[in-house]
């Protein structure tokens, strides 16, 4: 039954089976034709002139209209080279053996009566020959075979039994029963020769079960092609991953199947390109990565193939395995991404920039060109860091790469080089302004406020810049001497660009031997005070002195406290040299009559310090000083260190009692808001308010205005920095300011002289009044 194709058994692929069948019929069309054509002849002669000649022509067209159609039908499917409906075929091949059969039957029925002739004779002669032969040449359809021998055999027995002829009917049904007998053993025997022949293929088969087994248990897929480059045997997880069915994939070309919508276009990725090549080359390759469109989203896979050849060396096709590789592309890609831009604000990082500047460098030097490089810091970044903490301060810095890269155009490439640095390479600097240009551009650029979770922030850029190969022939050199440009123009008070000069080196080494000489200071006393006096706007007695560090160093003689000060403060030396300064002015204070307060500078580092408070405490203590005398100055800086520590310093100080000024107001952040937020005893308006509202500048006047309605508001003090000239104070009065300080009255003394002024106290009534006169005394 499994031969004749009635019934499919579970074991075996039988569809295989039928499909063997099928060229085993294909392979021997033309002989069946040839049998048919004969038969017909030898039938159509002996009938001649015995029957209407219009049946004879009838029966032929319509033999030969079937044997065209057997042809066709074989032709189509030869065409399409595969038989992958064989079941359905299977029923077509029994319902042509029937027809044929039936066509068949027309000559013993109609052409030929019971009684013996000689053209009796030959009909059935021609029909054994027929019979037996369509028998062995259609050993591969047996089914077909069969039944078209059973019809013919059944019309004949009929035809005889009717007609008496008892004996030719059982001749014929034995005949018909041997034929078809031996055709289906020999379509059995067929089928098992063609088996041993796919035997060849059994190792293969068990490669393939072996690799099967591989693929469920790995994610790889096996895939097969055929000599034309198309999918065969297409495996269900193959189809699953290219997110289609198994039928639909099967005879469809690999690089068909992965282009997906790009292969209507033509527009192929290239990494398809170059897998068409291998395959047509008939190349084996391995781990190539292709682009494949699963669906309309692109996906990459690994694929290694490597032909197949048959025993003579002729090409079959391709097996090969493929898989998904995607997630493992992609975090490669980000790690090669990674190691080539800063992961915090997605710029170029220090190896991209480094490149940038070779090259540009090389370019320069190879042209005669010039080439720029820019380090940008960024001032007051590391108190916003320190304060708000590290989340704004990642944020700040993301504006910050946005404003910068805003910036660029195709001649500059700007980076991060870590923390708060920044560098701009400008690849031609040929026109020697551009450089400072685009420098001041980004310190205007990148000094706006920034608006970051609520906060305003305020912070500026210092640039250093160098030129290339003037002022460094290598990479190093370069960077080296614009870091040394950037240090001085830090050193100005940031907000600026600098650009390198040779001198730099000498004031680098300067600062270094300076830092290392501070270090020492303390020990070596090189430190003292100088006092400057602070007097009432309404009686011009004193009311208090500045006290102001002074720093004389054997090598390098007196040294500004703008110079040194940020030394101090960046070796991190601040606080201990503070701590000295706090007891020296305390103490100090104390030989001053009561009413004669001190004011103390102090550096946001300081108040930073978790023991700040108990060094003040003990500075108060030890000399025995009252802390209403004793003022703390700060700057607005300290407010950049909102939300931590700082503030709540400030606070603690005003809770010991202790007086609490806002130093150099105007210069810094400038807004009014912070003057709520905390409890200043007094407002110090900066020198260039003072000198401007002299000149009548409006914004200084409208400045000093807000500031001294405010502070009235607030019951706060308002102290006019830096007054010179009679019509300063003059102007410091008229709009209200309640103290002054000032060369006018006196410029910072030494500690006796300060003293002096008090020396018999019995003969003022009230502080001593200060004159010019006094002033140049004292400076003298
Ligand atoms: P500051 O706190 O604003 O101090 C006032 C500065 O202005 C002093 O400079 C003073 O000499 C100067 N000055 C006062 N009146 C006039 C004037 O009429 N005309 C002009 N042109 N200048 C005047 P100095 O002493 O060089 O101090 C500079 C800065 O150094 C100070 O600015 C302060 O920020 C810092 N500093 C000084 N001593 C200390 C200290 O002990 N600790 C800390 N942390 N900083 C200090
Ligand atoms: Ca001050
Ligand atoms: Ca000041």
């Amino acid at each position: 039954m499994a031969v004749l194709g009635l019934r499919d058994t579970d074991e075996g692929d039988w569809d295989k089976v039928r499909v063997m069948q099928q060229n085993g019929i294909a392979e021997h069309l033309r002989n069946r034709l040839l049998l048919n054509i004969i038969s017909a002849a030898f039938i159509i002669a002996a009938a001649w002139g015995q029957n209407n000649l219009y049946y004879l022509a009838g029966w032929g067209v319509v033999l030969l209209g079937s044997l065209y159609y057997i042809l066709r039908d074989f032709e189509v499917i030869d065409l399409n080279g595969r038989f992958a409906k064989s079941r359905e075929r299977m029923k077509k091949t029994a319902l042509s053996g029937i027809a044929q059969g039936l066509i068949w039957s027309a000559p013993v029925l109609l052409f030929v009566g019971t009684e013996p002739s000689w053209s009796f004779l030959t009909v059935w002669t021609a029909m054994g020959l027929l019979m037996a032969g369509s028998a062995l040449l259609l050993y591969a359809m047996p089914l077909a075979t069969v039944i078209f021998i059973s019809v013919i055999c059944l019309a004949g027995i009929a035809k005889f039994v009717l007609a008496g002829q008892l004996l030719m009917a059982g001749a014929i049904a034995t005949y018909g029963i041997t034929i078809g007998a031996a055709c289906v053993a020999n379509a059995k025997s067929y089928l098992q020769f063609r088996f041993s022949e796919e035997g060849s293929d059994e190792q293969g088969e068990v490669v393939s079960l072996l690799l099967r087994e591989f693929e469920e248990s790995s994610a790889d897929w096996l895939w097969q092609l055929n000599s034309s480059r198309r999918v065969v045997h297409a495996s269900s997880r193959l189809a699953a991953a290219l997110g289609r069915e198994p039928e639909d994939i099967e005879g469809r070309a690999l690089v068909e199947l992965f282009a997906g919508d790009a292969w209507e276009t033509g527009n192929l990725p290239s990494s398809l390109h170059d897998l068409a090549e291998k395959l047509k080359r008939r190349e084996s390759f391995s781990n190539m990565i292709v682009r494949v469109s699963i669906n309309g989203t692109g996906r990459w896979w690994e694929l290694s193939a490597s032909p197949k050849l048959d025993e003579n060396g002729a090409f079959l096709g391709f097996r090969g395995v493929a898989s998904d590789v995607t997630e493992k592309r992609e975090s490669s890609e980000k790690i090669a991404h990674m190691a080539r831009f800063d992961t915090l604000t997605g710029l170029p990082n220090r190896l991209q920039v480094n490149e940038a500047l070779a090259k540009s460098l090389e370019n320069a030097q190879q042209w005669r060109g010039r080439c720029g490089f820019m380090m940008i810091d960024l001032d007051r970044f590391k108190s916003v860091n320190d304060t708000l903490g590290h989340l704004v301060g990642d944020r700040l810095l993301a504006h910050v790469s946005q404003r910068l890269t805003s910036l660029m155009s195709d001649n500059e490439l700007c980076g991060r080089l870590g923390g708060d640095e920044f560098a701009v390479v400008v690849r031609d600097a040929s026109d020697r302004s551009y450089v400072e240009r685009l420098a001041n551009k980004i310190i205007e650029s990148l000094s706006r406020p920034y608006l970051v979770d609520q906060h305003k922030l305020y912070i500026g850029a210092s640039i250093g810049t160098a030129t290339g190969p003037r002022d460094g022939q290598t990479v190093e050199m370069l960077m080296r001497n614009s870091d040394l440009a950037l240090y001085r123009s830090k050193d100005g008070g940031g907000g600026q660009a600098k650009a390198y000069e040779p001198r730099l080196h000498v004031y680098a080494e300067e600062r270094r031997v300076m830092e290392i000489a501070l270090r020492d200071a303390l020990d070596n006393k090189e430190f003292s005070l100088n006092y400057q006096p602070v007097v009432s706007a309404g009686t011009d007695g004193v009311v208090g002195f500045e006290a102001l560090l002074r720093w004389h160093n054997p090598h390098f003689g007196h040294v500004s406290p703008a110079k040194f000060i940020p030394i101090a403060e960046e070796a991190r030396l601040i606080y201990q040299i503070g701590e000295w300064v706090l007891q020296q002015a305390c103490q100090e204070a104390m030989k001053w009559p009561g009413s004669v307060k001190v004011a103390v500078n102090v550096s946001a580092d300081q108040l930073t310090n978790p023991s700040f408070i108990t060094s003040v405490v003990s500075a108060l203590q030890d000399s025995g000083l009252a802390p209403q005398r004793l003022e703390i100055e700060v700057t607005e800086s300290i407010f950049l260190h909102e939300g931590t520590g700082a503030v709540d310093t400030l606070e603690e100080i005003l809770a010991l009692g202790i007086g609490l000024s806002l130093d150099d107001f105007g210069t810094g952040y400038s807004s009014l808001g912070y003057l709520r937020k905390t409890r200043f005893s007094t407002i110090k308006v900066d020198r260039s308010f003072v000198q401007g509202a002299a000149k009548n500048v409006a914004e200084s006047l409208a400045i000093i205005r807000a500031v001294v309605a405010m502070a009235d508001s607030l019951g706060m003090q308002t102290t006019a920095e830096g007054a010179e000239t009679q019509e300063e104070v003059d102007m410091i009065k008229s709009l209200g300011c309640t103290k002054i300080q000032g060369y006018f009255y006196g410029r910072p003394m030494l500690a006796e002289d300060a003293a002096k002024l008090f020396a018999f106290p019995q003969l003022h009534a009230e502080m001593p009044r200060l004159s010019p006169e006094c002033v140049k005394r004292e400076a003298s």
